[in-house]
């Protein structure tokens, strides 16, 4: 299935010598098309709105003497600007956690303060969406890591949990200790996620539906935040998820006192 890229270079010595110089460029070359394939998706993702707000501009114009239409277009162009400012501050996140090393702001977490902090920031749209996120997390469950980007990968899983779940359920964050390793479950009851697309989920910009991730504000980044959040922590997150039945994503960072 894997492509082998080489690039090879001859050279003479002499009448009878040649050395051929092969080198395996398969590496550099996913690295190159890898790098191409997000210039070419961010580039995409940010002409869909800023599209959506130069004609949303073009029809205030043409409705100045309505001032009904002209409400209607600038709600809709408000909610525009709003989706591409998300998009650029996920952007800016992923590359923050992207391959980073944890530096200075590197601390002691209580893990139960940050899901008490991630489930706060999801308070509002949680009361939008009518769910309940019930936390049962204890003081005592102790990292090392950075609090900023561990609270912001929590809040990325609670808030799928809330979008991806029907009105009036029941969203659960629990937290225990298993051989060394902190567990956050964040669990739903919501739509579920195909087995074929477990893995790609992950991906940057994959969508199982991307309808739908787009309608309720969706950027496509979050999980890959999470993933490289839990990677840059010494961790992993896994997912359990059956359709129409739902998910839980557990996020994985060993302990404090385990830790080198
Ligand atoms: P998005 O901004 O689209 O939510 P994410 O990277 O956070 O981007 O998630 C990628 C995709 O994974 C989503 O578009 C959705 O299809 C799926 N997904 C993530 N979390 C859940 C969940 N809890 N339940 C069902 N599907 C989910």
């Amino acid at each position: 299935r894997d492509q082998v890229w080489v690039d090879a270079r001859a050279a003479r010595f002499g009448e009878n010598y040649v050395m051929l110089i092969v080198e395996d460029r398969t590496e550099s070359k996913k690295l190159e098309d890898t790098r191409r394939d997000f210039v070419a998706n961010v580039s995409h993702e940010l002409k869909t709105p800023i599209g959506a707000i130069g004609l949303l501009a073009e029809a205030i114009v043409g409705a100045a003497d309505d001032p009904q239409m002209v409400q209607k277009f600038a709600g809709s162009m408000q909610k525009e600007s709003q989706r591409l400012a998300n998009l650029v501050q996920e952007l800016i996140q992923l590359s923050k956690v992207q391959g980073a090393k944890l530096g200075e702001n590197t601390v002691s977490i209580d893990l139960a303060a940050a899901i008490t902090d991630a489930v706060e920031r999801n308070h509002l749209l949680a009361e939008q969406r009518n769910i309940k996120v019930v936390s049962a997390a204890e003081p005592g469950v102790k990292i090392r890591g950075d609090y900023e980007m561990l609270t912001t990968a929590i809040r990325n899983l609670i808030e799928n949990a809330i979008v991806y779940s029907n009105p009036g359920s029941q969203v659960g964050v629990g937290l225990r200790e298993v051989e060394g390793i902190a567990e956050i479950a964040i669990t739903d009851s919501g739509i579920g996620i195909p087995e074929s697309e477990q893995e790609r989920i992950f991906e940057r910009f994959y969508r199982v539906d991307p309808s739908r991730s787009r309608e309720t504000g969706g950027t496509g980044l979050g999980l890959s935040i999470v993933k490289h959040t839990a990677l840059n922590h010494g961790g992993e997150v896994r997912l359990f998820s059956k359709v129409g039945i739902g998910s839980t994503f557990t996020f994985r960072v060993p302990i404090e006192n385990q830790e080198s």
